[in-house]
This record gives C-alpha cells, sequence and structure tokens, in this order.
C-alpha cells in the first residue's frame, strides 16, 4: 500500500497515457483534499463525487495492464478518464439510497435479516466505477469501534437480522489484528448468526491473504468471503493462491462481477471469468448490473445488453458457473434478479423493474444527456 501509485507521474513511468486519461487525471487532481467538510459542517456531496475518487492503485494491479492496449479492461478499472465527469439520466451520488437506510452510523439495512456495516472508507486500489464513490478515499480509514457501539447496540436490539455484511472500504485493507478486533465485537454482540465480508483484497492485492489472516478468520466461523473479479485476467497466479489458502481453511468463498462496458461485456470474457472462478473453488454469486453511480456512464451496459449477454450464458456454462443477473433498484429499493417476474415494462432507454416490496422502480439506460458523450 505504501507503493502504490497515486500520481500521474508514477503512472507515466510504466503507461503512455491517453488524452481521455490525462484529463481524467487532472480532474481527479482537484480532488486531492477530498473529506474535508465545508465550514457550516456539511459535506458538498456532489461537488466531491463529480470530482471522483483520487487514483489509487497498486503496484500489482498495474503490472496487470497491457501497455501496449489503451483498451485494456484491468486499465479501464483504474485510470480515470476525462468521462467521469460526465452526468447520464438516472445518474445519483448514492445510488442505493444508502445514506438514508441507515439505522445507525455506518449500518446500512434495507432487508430483513441481514444488515451492512460500513466499517472503513480505505481501499487498495479506487475501482472508478465503485457504488461509494462518495466516501471511498475518504480521509476517515477504519472506523474506530467506538464510533460503531450504536451499530452494535442497534444489531443487538434486533436479533432478526441474523447476517452482518462487513464492507467499506475494502475490511482488509487494514492490519489483521484491526479486523479481529471488529470481528470479535460483532461476535459479541450474540445475535449475530453469520458474517460476510466484502472485499477486492484478493483481487488487487492477493499477497495481503496470507496465513496469518486466514488463521484468524477461520476463528470467526461462520464467515464468508465475498471477492469481486470482473475479468479472467485477474485470476493470476498470486490471486489463485489467496483463494486457494482461502478454500482450504474452509473458508466458503463467493464472487461478485459487476458488468461494465468496455470491461466484460462479452460472452467469451464471462464465460472464462466465471469457469476459472469454479476451477478456484469460488462460486460465482451475483453477476450485477453496473448501479448508476455519477460518472461512471461511460462503463455501464444498458439493460437490453446486460439481458442479451445473460441468456448467451444459460445452458452454455455449468449451473455451478453461472451467476444470478441482478440489479440494485436506485433509491434503496433492493436488488431484484433480472427476468421476466421482476421486469414491469420495457422502454427504449429505460426499464421499469418490481421492487421486492412492490415498487415500480425505473432503471435508465447510460445515454448521453445533451449530447454530451
Ligand atoms: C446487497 C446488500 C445486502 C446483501 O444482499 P444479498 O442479496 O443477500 O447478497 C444486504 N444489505 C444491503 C444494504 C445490501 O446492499
Ligand atoms: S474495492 Fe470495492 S469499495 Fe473499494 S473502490 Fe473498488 S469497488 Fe469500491
Amino acid at each position: 500500500m505504501r507503493s502504490a501509485i497515486r500520481t500521474r507521474a508514477e503512472l507515466e513511468r510504466v503507461l503512455q497515457l491517453t488524452e481521455a486519461e490525462c484529463e481524467g487525471l487532472r480532474q481527479v487532481r482537484r480532488s486531492d483534499q477530498r473529506g474535508d467538510d465545508r465550514p457550516d459542517g456539511r459535506t458538498d456531496m456532489v461537488a466531491e463525487a463529480r470530482v471522483g475518487m483520487p487514483l489509487l492503485v497498486t503496484p500489482y494491479y498495474l503490472s496487470l495492464i497491457d501497455p501496449e492496449d489503451p483498451t485494456c479492461p484491468i486499465r479501464r478499472q483504474c485510470v480515470p478518464q476525462v468521462a467521469e465527469s460526465h452526468c447520464v439520466r438516472g445518474d445519483l451520488v448514492d445510488p442505493l439510497g444508502e445514506v438514508a437506510h441507515e439505522v445507525a452510523p455506518q449500518l446500512v439495512r434495507r432487508y430483513p435479516d441481514r444488515a451492512l456495516l460500513l466499517v472503513t472508507s480505505t481501499c487498495a486500489v479506487h475501482c472508478r466505477f465503485c457504488t461509494r464513490s462518495r466516501w471511498v478515499g475518504k480521509k476517515e480509514g477504519y472506523v474506530p469501534l467506538t464510533t460503531l457501539e450504536p451499530a452494535f447496540r442497534w444489531l443487538q436490539a434486533h436479533p432478526e437480522v441474523r447476517e452482518v455484511l462487513v464492507s467499506g472500504g475494502d475490511p482488509l485493507v487494514g492490519s489483521t489484528g484491526r479486523l479481529e478486533g471488529l470481528l470479535r465485537a460483532i461476535k459479541r454482540i450474540g445475535t449475530v448468526d453469520v458474517i460476510r465480508i466484502g472485499t477486492r483484497v484478493p483481487v488487487v492485492l492477493p499477497m495481503r491473504v496470507d496465513d496469518a489472516l486466514v488463521r484468524m478468520l477461520r476463528c470467526y466461523q461462520p464467515l464468508w468471503v465475498m471477492t469481486h473479479f470482473n475479468h479472467p485476467r485477474e485470476l493470476t497466479d498470486l490471486s489463485r493462491a489467496a483463494l486457494c489458502r482461502l478454500a482450504d481453511a474452509g473458508i466458503p468463498v463467493m464472487n461478485q462481477t459487476v458488468l461494465l462496458r468496455g470491461v466484460n461485456d462479452s460472452d467469451e470474457t464471462l464465460a472464462a471469468l466465471f469457469r476459472g472462478l469454479v476451477r478456484e473453488r469460488v462460486r460465482p454469486y451475483y453477476l450485477l448490473h453496473a448501479d448508476a453511480v455519477v460518472g461512471t456512464g461511460h462503463l455501464r451496459t444498458s439493460m437490453e445488453t446486460s439481458l442479451a449477454l445473460y441468456a448467451r450464458l444459460q445452458g452454455r456454462l455449468s449451473g455451478i458457473a453461472v451467476p444470478r443477473l441482478m440489479v440494485d433498484l436506485p433509491g434503496g429499493m433492493g436488488k431484484v434478479a433480472v427476468g421476466p417476474e421482476t421486469i414491469v415494462s420495457r422502454k427504449p432507454g429505460r426499464t421499469v423493474f418490481r421492487s421486492v416490496g412492490g415498487e415500480n422502480v425505473t432503471v435508465f439506460d447510460p445515454e448521453p444527456l445533451m449530447g454530451i458523450a
């Protein structure tokens, strides 16, 4: 992490940047001071999210980029582009309405039996499509346990919530001791049966998954690890070794893939990714239609593309290799499987879904607004 690439100069030592990337980097650079609240105490979230997360790439993940290929799928995930400053119809700063669904600081509850705990704003790589770009990369880092006390008390008072999803940011960026303190505090609540950790570390910093970490995680079972591989090229010797260590320790590992334009929006790529994951004993869990995060329109597919790609995977791949295609409905209406049971209507550029709660929710395709590409 200390050797991570954070500046344009460092990046230029390895890559010949395109004009769109240079301009993209100029824009995120202005956000170096991210995390500073305005004098009146309010954070200007729109302005902050629109300048985007600062550049952050591990030397390892950077080494996966093909420097000869400006359209490299690894590059597209981590190098900012000028299009990040553009806004398309449906874009939101907080697409899943997480701020509105907080039941205690850092605790988001949208489903009856599980809740999401956001424990750190730090990641190993700033993924340009991140749903939590409003928060990721800010200075806070690991949230102190004292700040999480109200969340723990809320969970204790709500025993119907049996599962806690530990996410951020990336919970595995930080010391093993720090994470253990957190897991111990969650176990101490007594009413939580299952812990789920969401992490991209096996993809972007796989050497972090060392024996000491895995030995510690084993003590907090049942504990599930959710990884986030988006492209078969991310399955390297090092990342496969990390997955192997987790599986050998008896920790179930599942993967969520975000469907991204120009990264993995081909059935060949997805098939290779899902087969590769199954080979490493990882179950592809969800294929997520990308969330409508402000400044990510250039990385999102239309609903039509998502459906067509998914149809081509059915029957062609083993049942254990095919994840469910999901959309997380805007405004915090929850996740639904994309399919005939949940789609109410489709018109060019927009799809209306029926949420689990029975509301009709519109998902827009990332079409340019006012002629901005
Ligand atoms: C995605 C999510 C979950 C987990 O949903 P699953 O369908 O069980 O994977 C839980 N809480 C929140 C707030 C979420 O966004
Ligand atoms: S690792 Fe996850 S939380 Fe962090 S920037 Fe990437 S997508 Fe966002």
